[in-house]
């Protein structure tokens, strides 16, 4: 491509209604533009970007055995009828009727269309397990959409649905979805922690978040500031300050989260050193429960005790004292976990819902994933509670915590039998009869992870790509062309060459300064300029620019092909 043909709209200022630096970047380098709240056109350079994310996830779905469909974003009201979901999903749903006056839905998510698909397809077990995704434009009205495509009204997802005819192989091809999701973000070259999560609006048991790690992410993540812990926390809001003793409500019961099996999401055998585990759950208003404390127990003993508190608004994390804990143990036995490993956390029925819960264990960077929760109620009181900041030590002992922000950029569910028996969704079984299938879900907010890669990928010249996902692999920047025959000569012969090669190269053909040539590719954050000067001309080489390291070298024309195979 050349920029004589290319809708750069580069900006010098940034925009005033921009509040993140990935809003600001994307509309000063000319990526996006605004149509209306939480409306979007992708201009070139972003729609690029949009592709290679597309297409990395498109191929970790394939390679883990998903098929590609594509469903309509509008969807007839009777189906969301049908599922439960037309009434519970909220304003979130935009609800609109076709010339007839029948009712339709702009499609939030994609359950209902899949599950009816699927009911109508499916008759036998033999073909099952199955795994389908999109990645298709999906409609939220957000109450307040904002941070750009971070969270617009109208994006683009991938979602994938799994049908299953026991719950033991949806546990499976979860595991197979979580590892794809794994490695979709390593490719992606983003720093991403998984949590454990909220079933939400789509219900179902078990489900997992994938975050990308920036200041301006929605929810928090906790860790140790030492390498002997990392919690990570969702959804509280910076923890309370602490040194305040917490009168704790007198409507409160143990339940008991049994932990049946733990995975680690890293090669790292789990073993005794774990001593402390954290979970944190989220109030919300729907029910009447919220976390107020959390026992953890290690190996073989009380190792070390930890308590939350979540009162309706902000979320401090609280400590409780070995004795309480003691007591707490003591009157209610807990069962160890196969691998050692057992929580307990106190519900106080009379406030919010517990809605959202992770999970870590007494390692840096470490995250748990498949716990199984389970319940087991029995009335207790908790006198003392500390509330535990930023700053304070580390439940485990070593180290602080320290509070990190994340953005939620991928969600998967084992949604269980919700859908599949509300719609009827059913193969006959090895004997013969109907049997309800069990669905897992799996979403992706692909246009979200453009602004969550520059959240973490940006310097103060502009953006700096992860090289899997940059819109050009590299540019080439000639000096004082309309000057020098030779210059022009070379960059041309050199852009066909690599056009030939299948470099994604952009060729800068302006009549600009080169300050102003590259200022924009800083900013666009094209991993390699390819400087054409006269100057190096006579021992035919080239400058090399790396937009990450700042770099420069020299470098013989002919060898550039080199850098790309
Ligand atoms: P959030 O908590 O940010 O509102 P969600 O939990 O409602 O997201 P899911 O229903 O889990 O979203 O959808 C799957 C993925 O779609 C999310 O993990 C996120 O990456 C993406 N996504 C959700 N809402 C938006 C939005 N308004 N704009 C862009 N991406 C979104
Ligand atoms: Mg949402
Ligand atoms: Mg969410
Ligand atoms: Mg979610």
């Amino acid at each position: 491509m050349r920029t004589s043909q290319y809708l750069l709209s580069t900006l010098k200022e940034t925009p005033a209604s921009a509040e993140v630096i990935s809003h600001q970047l994307m509309l000063r380098a000319g990526l996006v533009r605004n149509v209306a709240s939480g409306l979007y056109t992708w201009l070139p350079t972003g729609l690029k970007v949009l592709k290679k994310v597309e297409n990395i996830v498109r191929e970790e779905m394939q390679r883990a055995g998903s098929n590609e469909v594509l469903m309509p974003m509008v969807q007839p009201a009777d189906l969301w009828e049908e599922s439960g979901r037309l009434n519970d999903y909220g304003p979130e749903l935009l609800r609109l009727n076709d010339r007839h006056n029948r009712d339709f839905v702009l499609g939030p998510t994609h359950e209902e269309v899949i599950t009816k698909l699927v009911a109508n397809e499916l008759s036998s077990y033999k073909q099952l397990p199955l795994n389908v995704f999109q990645i298709q434009t999906k409609f939220r009205d957000e109450i307040r959409p904002r941070f750009g495509v971070m969270r617009g009204r109208e994006f683009l997802m991938k979602d994938a649905y799994t049908f299953h005819l026991e719950h033991e192989c949806l546990e499976k091809t979860y595991q197979k979805m979580f590892d794809a999701y794994c490695r979709i973000f390593d490719r992606l070259g983003l720093d991403y922690r998984p949590v454990i999560a909220d079933t939400g609006s789509i219900g179902g048991d078990a489900s997992h978040e994938f975050h990308v790690l920036a200041d301006s992410g929605e929810d928090d993540i906790a860790f140790s500031d030492a390498s002997d812990f990392a919690a990570n926390v969702e959804k509280a809001e910076a923890l309370a300050p602490s040194g305040e003793r917490e009168e704790p409500s007198k409507d409160i019961e143990l339940v008991e989260l049994k932990l049946e099996r733990l995975i680690k999401t890293t090669d790292t055998p789990l073993n005794a050193s774990v001593k402390t585990l954290l979970v944190q759950g989220t109030a919300t208003d729907d029910e009447s429960e919220k976390f107020v404390a959390l026992v953890l127990r290690g190996d073989h003993q009380l190792n070390e005790v930890k308590a939350e508190n979540l009162p309706s608004v902000a979320s401090p994390l609280t400590l409780a004292t070995e004795e309480q804990i003691s007591a707490l143990v003591n009157c209610h036995s807990t069962s160890l976990g196969p691998k050692g490993l057992s929580v307990e956390v106190i519900v106080d029925r009379s406030a919010a819902h517990l809605s959202d819960f992770t999970c870590g264990a007494n390692e840096n960077n470490r995250s748990y994933t498949g716990v199984n929760w389970q319940r087991d109620c029995g009335d207790i009181t908790v006198a003392d509670i500390r509330n535990v900041v930023e700053g304070d030590p580390s439940p485990c002992g070593k180290g602080n915590i320290v509070i990190k922000r994340g953005i939620e950029v991928g969600h998967i569910f084992q949604l269980g039998q919700k859908y599949a028996e509300a719609m009827n969704c059913a193969v006959l079984n090895e004997g013969g009869k109907n049997q309800t299938l069990t669905m897992g879900c799996y979403g992706i907010g692909v246009s979200r992870i453009v602004a969550a890669a520059i959240e973490q990928n940006h310097d103060k010249y502009g953006i700096k790509w992860p090289k899997a996902i940059a819109p050009f692999q590299a540019a080439i920047v000639p000096m004082n062309m309309a000057k020098s025959a030779r210059v022009k000569e070379t960059a041309e012969s050199l852009y066909e060459q690599l056009l030939q090669d299948g470099v994604e190269v952009l060729f800068d053909d302006r009549k600009e300064r080169p300050g102003v040539m590259f200022a924009d590719h800083e900013l666009m954050g094209t991993p390699l300029l390819l400087i054409v000067g006269e100057r190096n001309l006579d021992e035919k080489k080239v400058e090399l620019k790396n937009r990450i390291t700042g770099e420069k070298t020299l470098i013989a024309i002919e060898d550039v092909k080199a850098l790309f195979s």
